[in-house]
């Protein structure tokens, strides 16, 4: 059976503010409204993902153990909220800047889908009732690589956007968003 349904939430620029090869506790600072975003999703029945490139492991500037040690916080940050965050994916790859093992056209670096189709596998995922959200083109190629029924493109322009790419929703934030996903499932 395939029941459940999830809201695949890009990291940097999404969850938080991106500054670039963000990988210290300290560095990491939430975005507004994204607690109260991310309550509406759990409480519209969305199971919470959240896939991210980290290509910052591949080039050497930190280290999976880093990336896990920064998740299992901000899943924490989001309990605290009361939001279950279910899985954090990250893809530690680069296939040109990569240094040793991590020099790898692998299958899970964004737009690849292999992050969204693992996550599909482990918690029962039914793509097509499912959302992509992200702040790239790479994001909203994802979405449709991996067979998800809508794509959201985060941005402060949303002319330039819609020239680089069509999504579903163009939106500034994702307490924007959710907040007209609620109106449009509710009313
Ligand atoms: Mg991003
Ligand atoms: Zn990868």
């Amino acid at each position: 059976m395939e029941a459940n349904k999830a809201v695949f939430l890009d990291r940097d620029g999404v969850i938080n503010q991106d500054d670039g090869y963000v990988y210290k506790i300290n560095d990491f600072i939430f975005l507004d409204g994204v607690f109260d975003a991310c309550r509406i999703f759990q409480n519209l029945g969305f199971k919470l993902v959240i896939v991210t490139n980290q290509s910052g492991v591949a080039r050497g500037f930190y280290t999976e153990d880093d990336v896990l040690t920064l998740h299992d916080w901000v899943k924490t940050q989001f309990r605290q909220e009361g939001v279950n965050i279910d899985k954090a994916y990250f893809c530690p790859h680069h296939n040109e800047q990569g240094l040793g093992i991590y020099k790898l056209s692998c299958n899970c670096r964004k737009p690849e889908p292999g992050m969204l189709l693992q996550a599909k596998s482990e918690l029962s995922l039914d793509m097509s009732q499912s959302i992509m959200i992200g702040d790239k083109v790479s994001d909203v190629q994802v979405g449709n690589n991996a067979g998800v029924g809508k794509t959201v493109y985060i941005t402060q322009d949303s002319t330039k956007a819609k020239n680089e790419i069509a999504a579903d929703y163009y939106c500034q934030s994702l307490l924007a968003f959710a907040e007209a996903l609620k109106s449009s499932t509710t009313s």
